[in-house]
């Protein structure tokens, strides 16, 4: 059984913030910022390519973004999701993680910038058009 799993039945302890019969949200044992928060379906699903495209979970997100934003008095939110290894996923229970940000956090999540011509971003439209 996954550690996450292993969190939603209470064989491993979590700092929980919030619980119903679908979802469940706590906190991360490595925080990045201040009130880094998990948010899991208890179900499990590896990543998102294998998640029920039913899952409510993002309306939940905007929830507890929300609230942690009172609670803690930040100044922005990332909200993150690593799909795969080589996106940086180390547990494989699909999350999302709330990352509060505050002005001084020194907390780079810089994503490098490239360019693309416009042949280029044609072609990738039509290879990802012709799937939908
Ligand atoms: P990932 O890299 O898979 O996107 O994120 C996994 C996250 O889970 C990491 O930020 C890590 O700190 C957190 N984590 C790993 N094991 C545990 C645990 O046992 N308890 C809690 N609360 N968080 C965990
Ligand atoms: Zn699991």
């Amino acid at each position: 059984m996954c550690i996450f799993c292993k969190i939603v039945n209470g064989e491993i302890p979590s700092y929980k913030i919030y619980e119903d019969n679908d979802f469940l949200a706590f906190m991360d044992i490595s925080p990045a910022t201040i009130g880094h928060t998990l948010v899991i379906p208890k179900k499990h699903y590896d990543s998102i390519f294998s998640l029920d495209e039913d899952t409510k979970i993002f309306s939940l997100v905007i929830k507890l973004s929300k609230v942690i934003k009172e609670a803690l008095d930040l100044e922005g939110m990332n909200i993150l999701n690593n799909n795969g290894e080589v996106a940086g996923q180390s547990v494989k229970h699909f999350h999302i993680h709330l990352i509060p940000r505050y002005k001084d956090d020194n907390l780079k999540m810089n994503l490098p910038e490239s360019t693309f011509n416009k042949k280029e971003f044609e072609k990738i439209q039509k290879r990802i058009l012709e799937k939908i």
